[in-house]
């Protein structure tokens, strides 16, 4: 997996003071597309021993409240596959900080049936505390919305929603 940057004090890609990856590779193509390069999987440089290291230094500060994985696609099987690792230790590691993803995938296409299905899917949702699904659509974009680029994208309280089976909106806490 390859990754175009590592956001060491992110507060616009979740709630709180955050560690972003943006990791590579995205089908999804939307129109206006804000980063356009990440499309490619062999953007940036690849997510090595040594950037974990790196990444886990970041996530082990007081202040920090959480790591967001965002894209490109972190929802294409390929980086679930790497991501699913990765998500493992930072829970085995730091209990009390939570994990954010998003995905241009709706919550119902990742966990029905789309190419982002794969054999590590599951568990990856498993780990993962909130999801904000759903491409970025140009003519819904709203610049007042916090956390999400378009009015048709959802911040999904993944653990409620997992445990309950209804889609639970995030509360903002
Ligand atoms: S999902 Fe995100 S990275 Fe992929 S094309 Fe859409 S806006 Fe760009």
């Amino acid at each position: 997996m390859n990754y175009g940057e590592i956001k060491k004090t992110d507060i616009a890609n979740g709630a709180g003071v955050r560690v972003s990856l943006f990791v590579s590779g995205c089908r999804h193509r939307c129109e206006n597309c804000f980063n356009e390069a990440t499309w490619d999987f062999g953007y940036g440089r690849p997510f090595t021993e040594e950037t974990e290291k790196e990444l886990m230094e970041a996530l082990s500060k007081p202040f920090i409240r959480g790591l967001t994985l965002i894209g490109g696609e972190p929802f294409e099987a390929e980086n679930q596959r790497e991501l699913v690792k990765l998500c493992r230790r930072v829970r085995e590691r730091f209990k009390n900080k939570d994990i954010w993803c998003y995905s241009g995938f709706t919550f119902e296409e990742i966990t029905g049936n789309s190419r982002a299905r794969c054999e590590v899917t599951d568990e990856l949702l498993g780990l993962i505390d909130v999801l904000v699904d759903g491409r970025f659509v140009e003519s819904l974009k709203d610049i007042s919305l916090k956390f999400r680029g378009s009015s048709n994208q959802r911040i999904i309280d993944l653990r409620r929603t997992l445990d309950s089976g209804e889609t639970v909106l995030w509360n903002g806490q």
